[in-house]
C-alpha cells in the first residue's frame, strides 16, 4: 500500500467516517484512521455516536418507553398486561446487536466506497504527515495533501465525583447496567442527565437529578423547558435546581453523595451515580509542536467557517471544533470539507442546526427562540399549537406539549420553531426544511397537512402566528 493519499481523514465517528465516504465518492484517494479496538483487538469503527452515544442510548430509551407504556399507559387502552418484567440482559443484547450492525455497517460502506481503513491511533507532524502508532506499538508514517481531523470529544471529569467503576459512572457507564438500581443519581441536567435518567427511571430506578445552574435547560427556549420540566416531574424525576456536589464516599455499596443548594448541605444515597456535566474535544498528542494548528481558549481546535484550520489543508470538524456538539452537525461538516477539498463550495448552514432530546416528551428546535431574540432586539410574532388541540395527539394518549412558531414582526420569516411533545424529533424535520428555504409562516399556512396527524400542530401553529388559526388560540404579539 502506498502511504500516500489525497485525504487522510483522523476519526471514524459521524463527522470523519462521512467525510472520508464522501471525498473517496468524488475520486480522492482517501484514508481514514481509527483507533477504537474491541476487547478482542479489532478495530471498532462509528466513533462515540455509534458505540457509547446517539444509538445505543437512543435503543435504551426506546426499549424503557415501551416499558413504561406497558406499565402505566396500556390500561387507558383497555390493554391489561399482569405481571409485567424488564429483563435488562436481552434489553442490553438488543442494543448490542443494533450497534454491531451498524458499526460493521461503516467497515463494509468503506470497502463498497474504497476508503482505506488504517488501525491505530494518528498523530499530525509538521508537512501535512500523519504518523500512526498501531495496537502493537509500529509507528508508520503516511502523507496527505489534505487532513481532516475528526477525533471528537469525551465526557468532562470532576474531581467531586471521580468516576469509580461499579458506581460512579459516565454515560458509557450509564449504558451498561446488568440491572434496574434501586436508586440513581445524575448529576447535570442537560441531553444525557434528562436521556440516562429517563431511560432508568421508566424501568423502575428512583432517580434524582442535581444541576448546577438555576434555570431549567438554559439554552432552550424557555416556555418549551418549563413544560418538559413540568412532565418529567410528573414522571417522578426529582430534579435540584442550583445544587452543587461537593464530594462523594462509596460506603457500604452505596454512593453517598453530598451536596450544596439554597437551603444548604444535603446528603444522598444512590446505588449508580452518573456524571453527566459536558463533554470536552480529544486533542491529546495529536498534534506536533510546530503542526501548526492552534486551539481556541476552550480546547477546540481553531477552524474558519469551512472548518479549515490555521495550516491551509488540514481541516477539523464535529465535536474537536466550535458549535453544538450534535452527530449531523459533525456529518454536515464532514460533507463540506470533503466537497470542497474536491473543488465544490458547499457551506453548512449554521443557522438551522436541529436540537433534539430524547426524552418523553421530545423536546426539539432550529433557529432562535424567544429568548434570544429578545436579547437580539428582533421584533417578532409567535403562533402556538398545543397537542391538547390535536386529535391525533388524543388518539395516541400523548398530549402534553406544543409546536410555537416565532417569525419576524415585518418579514413573516420564521426564525424558529420550539416543539415539546410525542415524535418531536421527526416534526422538526419541517420545520427545518422551511426554515432552509426562507419560508414565512404564512407560506407554512398555506401548505396542506394530513389530517389526522401530530404535523398539524405545525399547520396550526404557522396560521396563529398571523391570527388564522382555526382551532386553537390566536396569539400574536410584538416584542415592543
Ligand atoms: P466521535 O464520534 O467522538 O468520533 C471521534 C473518533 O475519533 C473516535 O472513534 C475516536 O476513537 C477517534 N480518535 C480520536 N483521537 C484519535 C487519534 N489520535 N487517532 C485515531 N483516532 C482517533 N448526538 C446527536 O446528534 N444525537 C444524539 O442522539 C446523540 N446522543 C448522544 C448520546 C450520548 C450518550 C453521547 C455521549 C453523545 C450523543 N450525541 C448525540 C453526540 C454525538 O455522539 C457526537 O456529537 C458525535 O459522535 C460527534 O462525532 P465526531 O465524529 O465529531 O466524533
Ligand atoms: P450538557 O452541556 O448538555 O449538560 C451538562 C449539564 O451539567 C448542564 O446543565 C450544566 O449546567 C450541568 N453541570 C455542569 N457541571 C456541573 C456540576 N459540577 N454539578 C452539577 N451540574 C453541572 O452536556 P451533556 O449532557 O454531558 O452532553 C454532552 C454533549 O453531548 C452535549 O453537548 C450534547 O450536544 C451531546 N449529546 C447530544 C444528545 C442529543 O442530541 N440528543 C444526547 C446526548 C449528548
Amino acid at each position: 500500500m502506498s502511504n500516500k493519499f489525497d485525504v487522510i481523514v483522523i476519526g471514524a465517528g459521524p463527522g470523519g467516517y462521512v467525510a472520508a465516504i464522501r471525498a473517496a465518492q468524488l475520486g480522492l484517494k482517501t484514508a481514514c484512521v481509527e483507533k477504537w479496538s474491541n476487547a478482542s483487538g479489532k478495530q471498532v469503527l462509528g466513533g462515540t455516536c455509534l458505540n457509547v452515544g446517539c444509538i445505543p442510548s437512543k435503543a435504551l430509551l426506546e426499549s424503557s418507553h415501551k416499558f413504561e407504556e406497558a406499565r402505566h399507559d396500556f390500561k387507558e387502552h383497555g390493554i391489561e398486561v399482569d405481571d409485567l418484567e424488564i429483563n435488562v440482559k436481552k434489553m442490553m443484547e438488543r442494543k448490542d446487536a443494533i450497534v454491531g450492525n451498524l458499526t460493521g455497517g461503516v467497515g463494509m460502506l468503506f470497502k463498497a466506497n474504497g476508503v482505506t481503513s488504517i488501525h491505530g491511533t494518528a498523530k499530525i507532524v509538521a508537512g501535512k504527515q500523519v504518523e500512526v502508532t498501531d495496537t502493537k506499538d509500529k509507528v508508520s508514517t503516511y502523507e496527505a495533501d489534505n487532513i481532516i481531523i475528526a477525533t471528537g470529544s469525551k465526557p468532562v471529569e470532576i474531581p467531586p465525583a471521580p468516576i469509580t467503576e461499579g458506581y460512579i459512572v459516565d454515560s458509557t457507564g450509564a449504558l451498561e447496567f446488568d440491572e434496574v438500581p434501586k436508586r440513581v443519581g445524575v448529576i447535570g441536567a442537560g441531553v444525557i442527565g434528562l436521556e440516562l435518567g429517563s431511560v432508568w427511571a421508566r424501568l423502575g430506578s428512583e432517580v434524582t437529578v442535581i444541576e448546577a445552574q438555576d434555570t431549567f435547560l438554559s439554552l432552550v427556549d424557555q416556555q418549551i423547558a418549563k413544560e418538559s420540566l413540568k412532565q418529567f416531574k410528573k414522571q417522578g424525576l426529582d430534579i435540584k435546581l442550583k445544587a452543587m456536589v461537593t464530594g462523594t464516599e462509596i460506603k457500604r455499596g452505596l454512593v453517598n453523595v453530598s451536596y450544596k443548594d439554597a437551603k444548604g448541605n444535603q446528603e444522598l444515597k444512590v446505588d449508580k451515580l452518573i456524571v453527566g456535566v459536558g463533554r470536552v474535544p480529544v486533542t491529546e498528542g495529536l498534534l506536533s509542536a510546530d503542526s501548526g494548528i492552534n486551539l481556541d481558549e476552550r480546547g477546540f481546535i481553531f477552524v474558519d467557517d469551512a472548518c479549515q484550520t490555521d495550516v491551509p489543508g488540514i481541516y477539523a470538524i464535529g465535536d474537536v471544533v466550535r458549535g453544538p456538539m450534535l452527530a449531523h452537525k459533525a456529518s454536515e461538516e464532514g460533507i463540506m470539507v470533503a466537497e470542497r477539498i474536491a473543488g465544490h463550495k458547499p457551506q453548512v448552514n449554521y443557522d438551522c442546526i436541529p436540537g433534539v432530546i430524547y426524552t418523553h416528551p421530545e423536546l426539539a428546535w432550529v433557529g432562535q427562540n424567544e429568548e434570544q431574540l429578545k436579547a437580539d432586539g428582533i421584533d417578532y410574532n409567535i403562533g402556538i399549537a398545543p397537542f391538547s388541540a390535536s386529535g391525533r395527539a388524543m388518539a395516541a394518549n400523548s398530549t402534553a406539549g406544543m409546536v410555537k412558531i416565532l417569525a419576524d414582526a415585518k418579514t413573516d420569516r420564521v426564525l424558529g420553531v420550539h416543539i415539546v411533545g410525542q415524535h418531536a424529533s421527526e416534526l422538526i424535520a419541517q420545520a427545518v426544511i422551511a426554515m432552509e428555504f426562507g419560508s414565512s409562516a404564512e407560506d407554512l399556512g398555506l401548505t396542506m397537512f394530513a389530517h389526522p396527524t401530530l404535523s398539524e400542530s405545525m399547520h396550526e401553529a404557522a396560521l396563529a402566528v398571523n391570527g388564522n388559526a382555526i382551532h386553537v388560540a390566536n396569539r400574536k404579539r410584538r416584542k415592543k
